[in-house]
């Protein structure tokens, strides 16, 4: 099997890798750096018998469109995938469009892309040419799954993004996996731990409810797709006794996600918790920033979307909060905002007097959850992926006896 890593290699953003075995090329994720722009794409390979996609977010299926144009690769999946992928891809379609920036792929390509999705199950074995391959539940996201590939003369796993912990919203990652020979690793949290989860969730009813009491509304900013529910569904689980709309790009992923009730943790827990819901509609974003609201929007990292309109207008409003749901990568007006106490995105400059607060509430498995992934399936050979210290990742995994690498623009192929 010849391995070869085309994207994330060092850092987060483009995933993709293609395993050769003889005449068959299948390739992992096919992603983009979102907090690039223009995006940037993972390095280009020839004529793949499919996409193996692990999950819906932008840094691993965002530049599929570009295999399929060209190749019309089938891309495989689970059902859930296949939609949020399409919320996903033509939303990036819209935001590339308002930034004035072009894709090398346009709407049509998104549909014929949406088209070619084969649909797969978890734990199924199925064959894609020489190789068989299982899709197991990654616990990041709706859909999210390791993908299990076996030759006839090796194996490997590539865990995708993947959780080790329960969260609301699902159930952790499979733990029942086969016997691995090659893993492939995410390392987002290898450096960093995540804090205790029930004192989190705590401080966030907190801080909502506060300002609530103080007649503000509380602004969430959450991902659309795994965060903007889990924060639903913990505000649910703490009683939602104030008035709760959500807004922007996570309705909409929050509709899809509750037709797929069967991968969520409680299958009844989001439709129980959307009765408490408003969606918010066309001119009542001007009304509720008067109203002591909790009103969940995205983006995450306050990079675009609704939660920009909503801090244009409370920026000054000492008693009115912002709450960030996750962590803020490097360059976002997220973290410029954490670090300098002003908002700067596009034509803006604000110098926000909102309470701003952060919390982590990640779908990542935390750098314990690494090393005890690692520790448990015991792989002969571990490469360290979608990280920003994929190196010392690799490097601190070798002290503990194992044979590491993290694959880096000038060490990326592989045989096994
Ligand atoms: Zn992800
Ligand atoms: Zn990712």
């Amino acid at each position: 099997m010849k391995l070869e890593f085309l994207g994330a290699m060092g850092s987060v953003g483009a995933s993709g890798i293609s395993i050769e075995d003889g005449s068959d090329k299948i390739v992992l994720d096919y992603g983009t750096k979102v907090r690039e722009v223009p995006p940037k794409f993972p390095l280009p390979v020839e004529r793949p018998k499919a996409i193996l996609l692990s999950h819906s977010h932008l840094d691993h299926c965002g530049a599929n469109p570009l295999l399929v144009k060209k190749y019309s690769t089938p891309i495989y999946a689970l059902d859930v995938t296949k939609d949020l992928t399409e919320l996903l891809l033509e939303d990036s379609i819209k935001v590339s469009k308002e930034e004035g920036v072009e894709l090398p792929f346009n709407e049509f390509d998104v549909r014929q892309t949406i088209k070619n999705f084969v649909l797969v199950d978890y734990n199924k074995p199925f064959k894609v040419g020489n190789f068989q391959v299982t899709y197991f539940d990654a616990g990041h996201i709706p859909g999210s799954a390791m993908i299990f590939v076996e030759s006839k003369d090796t194996n490997l796993l590539y865990t995708g993004d993947f959780n080790d912990i329960n969260t609301r919203l699902l159930e952790k990652c499979e733990e029942d996996l086969p016997k691995v020979k090659n893993l492939i690793i995410e390392s987002t949290y290898a450096q960093r731990e995540h804090p205790d989860r029930k004192r989190e969730e705590k401080e966030l009813v907190k801080t909502i409810e506060e300002t609530i009491s103080d007649n503000h509304p509380a602004i969430v900013a959450a991902f659309a797709v795994g965060r903007a529910q889990e924060i639903l569904l913990i505000l649910a689980k703490h009683g939602i006794s104030y008035p709760l709309f959500m807004d922007g790009m996570a309705k909409k992923a929050t509709t899809i996600i509750n037709r797929y009730k069967k991968y969520l943790r409680e299958p009844e827990d989001l439709e129980n918790a959307l009765k408490f819901v408003t969606y918010v509609k066309g001119r009542m974003r001007r009304k509720l920033v008067k109203e002591a609201a909790c009103i969940i929007t995205t983006s995450g990292m306050l990079t675009g979307g609704p939660v920009v309109k909503y801090i244009e207008k409370l920026y000054k409003k000492e008693k009115a909060s912002l709450i960030l749901t996750g962590w803020q990568i490097e360059g976002t007006p997220g973290r410029i905002l954490l670090e300098t106490g002003r908002f700067i995105h596009e034509n803006l400059d604000l110098e926000v007097k909102m309470r701003v607060k952060r919390f982590d509430f990640s779908a990542h498995a935390g750098r314990k959850g690494l090393f005890e992934f690692v520790k448990k399936l015991n792989p002969e050979k571990v490469f360290c992926v979608h990280g920003d210290h994929t190196e010392e990742f690799a490097e601190e995994l070798r002290r503990e006896g194992f044979d590491a690498v993290a694959p880096l623009a000038n060490n990326r192929i592989f045989k096994l």
